[in-house]
């Protein structure tokens, strides 16, 4: 029998893969783990990794990711492990024939062959187990990019009408957004609700080994298309090969990728509006894509697909409840109102928490209770109250979070502090202060801004306060205090001495963090850095009076936290009521500017 390929990969690229959701299945061993990948993440062969040392919190962490874990099968080497994860799904036969096929030696052969799957429109297995396409009623909160997809399914049901006025289609779609969002779930229901077939292949999968394969899967899926019109082609994760080439790769060897680039394009302009195939591409990273690409006659439409806001939310929620059995205290409204920033992935993640939540408690459906749990998880990572921090850390971790809610309940801004807990989650955090906005918000007064910032210096100024030291923990609050400033300067506009000149480009509109300066004069990078610098000084000096001010209350709070592990609901906010704020405070809140 011939063997399947088998790629060793570190424990770390696995990692990555389960928490990209691209893990179909998995066997785990104590000295090894197999594990094949999602279709749509290149469904052509077996990985490998080696385990690290602390791995206990794998089976959490695989079940929290919707990862089937497959026994193992005893006695075997490799080849019948990954048989097990085979064979564990009846499906997946057509595969098993790939495997028989397969062997190192007749790899070259296949190569030049497309690996996009067909599905005919795409089928998914609901819960009551009848097979039904995914339509667009199955994707909710990104209204704008369903409508203008709504005339690209109009088009691929009557062309003809169409044609008839002369009307141009576009030939692709760009779908652009965070990861999660609903990319590839929209291009699927478009394809659903089209009725027609649906080409979907990932852009890295073209990318491989030998140079020319990459442009011969390209021409290869578009013969596919052109036969099967009208039809979609989906390319996800655009950006492996659209990369721009002006970019320059200094290691050279990007040929391939190159290549394979042309081929699309070359492509994308051979066929017209009128063959019946459109392109549909996803990518979250829209700004490093080659502007070939985006041309008039390729992906001449972007479509944004971004993070739903509240009313969104709740739209999601729904559909994903509708498969579980929800208790009727379950508030979805409230839930939506407290995701502020989560993603439809992040969504339904945390709905298939709070159900597995309720089954390991034996419930008969889903309680409050249990999304509340959940929600903690999916926010700061799985709870291991197993991670012992020593008496001195501890107490450090609990001033800190007290220092930030005190702060935070004095500033303006409509944020109130909702919990705080010093049960360790989670890699890197050690506690946490959990703050829930009253509603979205997508203005940030000058003052609120001013409050964001001393309470994001809070948690330091505490250590200082108390101890007359600090530690290392506050490193992730002073990045976002940082970044958050230098927005206001460069970008707000709020420093009256430099006036309303934008200082900073930003690259990509939702990933707000891609900046670059613009090109300056010396002078005024050194007045930008001053002001920078001076807006965080005033902030950390409120937030540092605030809490010598309410010292008392600091340590009395500390003392509860380090005692019950969590502070929240109305024992927390009868205690926020009696901080007091310093007369300099209302001062630097009223002084209307920033810097
Ligand atoms: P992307 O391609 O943007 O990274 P996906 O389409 O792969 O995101 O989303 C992953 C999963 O998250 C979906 O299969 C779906 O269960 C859920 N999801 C994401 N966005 C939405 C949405 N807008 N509505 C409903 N479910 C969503
Ligand atoms: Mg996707
Ligand atoms: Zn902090």
């Amino acid at each position: 029998m011939k063997t399947a390929t088998i790629s060793h990969v570190t424990f770390g690229t696995f990692l990555e893969q389960v928490k990209a959701q691209k893990v179909q299945r998995v066997t785990l061993r104590p000295e090894r783990i197999d594990y094949i990948l999602k279709p749509d993440f290149g469904f052509k062969r077996f990985y490998t990794t080696r385990p690290a040392d602390n791995t206990d919190d794998i089976p959490a962490l695989l079940r929290r990711y919707q990862v089937d874990v497959v026994a193992p099968v005893d006695n075997t080497g490799a080849v019948a492990g990954l048989m097990a994860l085979l064979l564990s799904s009846g499906a997946l036969m057509g595969t098993l024939a790939w495997l028989l096929k397969t062997s190192p030696g007749a790899d070259a052969m296949g190569t030049g062959k497309t690996k996009a799957r067909t599905y005919s429109p795409t089928p998914t297995r609901t819960r009551q187990g009848e097979k039904t396409a995914v339509t667009f009623a199955d994707v909710a909160g990104v209204d704008e990019a369903k409508q203008e997809l709504k005339e690209v399914v109009d088009f691929l049901k009557d062309g003809a009408k169409y044609r008839k006025i002369g009307a141009k289609l576009p030939k692709g779609v760009l779908l652009v957004g965070p990861p999660g969002t609903g990319k590839t779930l929209l291009a699927k229901a478009v394809a659903g609700e089209a009725n027609v077939p649906f080409l979907s292949v990932a852009a890295s999968e073209f990318v491989e080994l030998y140079v020319g394969v990459g442009a011969s899967r390209v021409r290869d899926l578009f013969n596919k298309a052109k036969k099967l019109a009208p039809c979609i082609v989906f390319i996800d994760e655009l950006d492996a090969i659209g990369k721009s080439r002006s970019g320059g790769n200094p290691n050279g060897g990007n040929d391939e990728r190159e290549q394979t680039l042309n081929q699309l394009l070359t492509e994308m302009d051979g066929f017209d509006g009128d063959s019946g195939v459109i392109l549909i591409g996803a990518t979250n990273r829209p700004e490093i894509l080659d502007p070939a690409l985006k041309r008039a006659g390729r992906f001449d439409r972007q479509v944004l697909v971004d993070r739903p806001d509240r009313s969104g939310r709740l739209e999601i929620l729904k559909v994903h409840a509708q498969g579980v059995l929800v208790a009727k205290d379950v508030d979805l409204g409230a839930i939506a109102t407290q995701t502020s920033g989560f993603t439809g992935a992040d969504l339904a993640n945390l709905i298939n928490e709070a159900a597995l939540l309720a089954a390991r408690h034996n419930r008969q459906a889903v309680i409050m209770a249990d999304f509340r749990e959940a929600m903690e998880r999916v926010v700061a990572g799985l709870e291991l109250r197993s991670r012992i921090l020593s008496p001195i850390e501890r107490k450090t971790v609990a001033y800190h979070e007290v220092g930030h809610a005190i702060v935070g309940a004095l500033m303006p801004g409509g944020t109130q502090v909702s919990k705080i807990s010093i049960v360790p989650r989670g890699k890197g955090a050690l506690g946490y202060t959990m703050q829930t906005p009253e509603e979205d918000r997508y203005l940030m007064l000058e003052d609120e801004l001013r409050g964001q910032l001393a309470t994001l210096l809070g948690g330091r100024a505490a250590e200082e306060v108390v101890f007359g030291k600090v530690s290392s923990g506050a490193s992730d609050d002073i990045q976002k205090a940082t970044d958050l400033a230098e927005r206001a300067v460069t970008q707000y506009g709020m420093a009256p001495d430099l006036g309303p000149i934008a200082f900073a480009k930003t690259q990509s509109e939702f990933l707000g963090s891609d900046t670059t300066r613009r090109p300056m004069s010396g002078e005024v990078a050194a007045e930008i850095d001053r002001l920078v610098k001076q807006s965080i000084h005033q902030a950390h000096g409120v937030a540092k009076s605030v809490l010598m001010l309410n010292r008392d209350l600091l340590d009395s709070m500390a003392q509860t936290l380090l005692t019950e592990d969590v502070l929240e609901g109305d024992q927390l906010k009868a205690m926020l009521t009696q901080a007091r704020s310093p007369v300099n405070t209302q001062i630097w809140l009223a002084k209307g500017r920033v810097v």
